[in-house]
């Protein structure tokens, strides 16, 4: 069970409307949105790996401290929500070397894992993962095997891996999908636990768990279970993306917490724990 940290205003979709210089004047909404998805994952008693970006640990360091206080592990989303294949590696570097100090200065956890903004690890920017591993990352989880307009390495390995970078060892966990065809489905979070029936999650998990025999990797905002949000400028098709189907992600959230079991990303990386 994983979740990017993140305000609603951070999404990548709105990256040419909203300028960053506004993000302090937005209404923001994530300390109450994460305080809800922790209250839901006690209530059924779920503990998973909370992505948190460095500009909203270091406005609102309770978020980072109730995380690590009620079990779950804290990982680093970067600090300034920028797509890694838009920096070079050393403006790279500052944004995940600041989001780690940020966190770990925040709670006195140590953070091995790192998630890029829109999973944006691509093969233009496989750098990063050098980049990562010289930064003291132990593992990444920015690697989605599918084609998306944004992200994606079609043929990327699609379990949990250790890789050999530069002159060690960093584990990837990329996002979950199931091969129908020849060709991998994303299955297992964001928008395609919100656009697609919640069957569709429910029948991949159970696939990549049962004949694959794989743990699935479901990922989650805390703006995502914020219909209230407020609405903001973007094309026709980052508005269907970002704003459909808000209002029915809690319920299908304790559908998924019901029907599955969850653990945080180091659960299964034991070199990680
Ligand atoms: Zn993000």
């Amino acid at each position: 069970m994983t979740i990017d940290v993140e305000d609603y205003f951070h999404v990548s979709v709105f990256e040419d409307t909203v300028r960053r210089d506004r993000w302090p004047s937005l209404e923001s909404r994530v300390v109450a949105n994460t305080a809800r998805l922790l209250d839901l994952f006690d209530e059924f008693g779920t503990r998973g790996t909370f992505f948190v970006l460095g500009w909203v640990a270091e406005r609102f360091p309770s978020i980072p401290r109730d995380i690590a206080h009620r079990g779950h592990e804290l990982a680093s989303h970067g600090y300034a929500h920028r797509l890694i294949y838009k920096q070079r590696p050393d403006e790279f570097r500052d944004d995940v070397r600041r989001a780690k100090k940020v966190i770990e200065d925040i709670t006195g956890h140590a953070v091995a894992g790192y998630r890029a903004p829109s999973f944006s690890l691509t093969e233009r920017s496989l750098w990063a993962l050098d980049v990562l591993l010289e930064e003291g990352y132990r593992y990444d989880a920015s690697i989605f095997p599918v084609r998306h307009d944004r992200y994606g390495i079609p043929n990327a390995h699609r379990w949990p891996h250790r890789m050999t970078v530069g002159d060690g060892t960093l584990f990837e966990v990329p996002g979950s999908t199931v091969r129908v065809a020849g060709i991998n489905l994303p299955v297992a979070g964001g928008g395609y636990f919100r656009l697609l029936p919640y069957a569709w999650t429910r029948w991949g998990i159970a696939r990549l768990n049962r004949v694959e025999r794989q743990p699935a990797v479901f990922y989650l905002h805390p703006w995502e279970i914020d219909p209230q949000q407020p609405r903001l400028p973007a094309g026709a098709l980052g508005r269907f993306r970002h704003y459909r189907n808000l209002h029915k992600t809690e319920s299908r959230l304790r559908a998924l917490l019901t029907d599955f079991s969850f653990g945080p990303v180091r659960s299964v990386l034991p070199e990680c724990a």
